[in-house]
């Protein structure tokens, strides 16, 4: 196939233990999944339906990376989530259904330009500028869910030049994984390749140029990235 300009190949992320890559098709994010974190972004945690914002794949980085300080902000925050890689797409997926789409794991950070996100709130503008820009996606390589089954439980916490900053358990999702696929899957239709990143727990914060950020969540990895200086 001959394209009108240069190619641009589709973004990947590695797979633990293979050589074949993950095709990243869209990312989805879930806002305000755990309670202690929606209560510290001043909203009450009540049950209310899951809410999504997007992400362009190529916003991924590798595990390991030094990533360029984001322009246009003096607020960039981490938010360590469990990312969820999705095999197979579908509409209007059941709960009990939802996990056959899942094909793997990782462990990835949804950065935000918090200070941009907090303008467009108060103008009621859309946050896209606040989540949705270059380098905002760390993420480990994937492993499948063949390998590790399917984490419902277990912690999940951030360090910031060696301090803990984020700390949870995946069991405190107010939207546990099948469930928000279930949703989602009732407002899109889903397509294998496509990330899901499944919200962050309490204790969010700034990262500054020359952080290290070490994320971790149980039986899925790590994730190591360092902000240029
Ligand atoms: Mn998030």
């Amino acid at each position: 196939m001959k394209y009108a300009i240069d190619f641009v190949p589709v973004p990947t992320l590695p797979v633990a233990g293979s050589t074949e890559p993950f095709p990243v098709g869209r990312i989805y994010c879930v806002g305000r999944n755990y309670a202690e974190h929606a209560r510290e972004m001043g909203h009450d945690p009540e049950r209310e339906p899951p809410f999504f914002f997007m992400k362009p794949a190529n916003a991924i980085v590798p595990d390991g990376a030094t990533i360029p300080f984001p322009r246009a902000t003096r607020e960039l925050h981490h938010e360590i989530e469990l990312v969820v890689a999705l095999g197979k797409g579908g509409a209007n997926i059941a709960v009990a259904d939802a996990l056959d789409h899942v094909w793997g794991y990782g462990v990835g950070l949804d950065m935000t330009r918090r200070d941009l996100q907090g303008e467009a709130k108060k103008m009621g503008r859309p946050w896209e500028m606040g989540k949705s820009f270059d380098d905002s996606a760390p993420c480990t390589a994937l492993i499948p869910a063949s390998k590790i089954g399917h984490p419902a439980k277990g912690a999940i916490w951030l360090k910031v030049n060696g301090a803990i900053k984020q700390s949870g358990d995946l069991s405190a999702m107010i939207w546990n994984v099948p469930e928000t696929i279930a949703y989602l899957s009732g407002l899109i239709t889903l397509q294998p390749g496509d990330l899901i990143y499944s919200g962050t727990p309490a204790g969010v914060g700034p990262v500054k140029p020359g952080d290290k950020l070490e994320g971790h969540v149980d039986g899925v990895g790590d994730l190591t990235v360092t902000y240029a200086i």
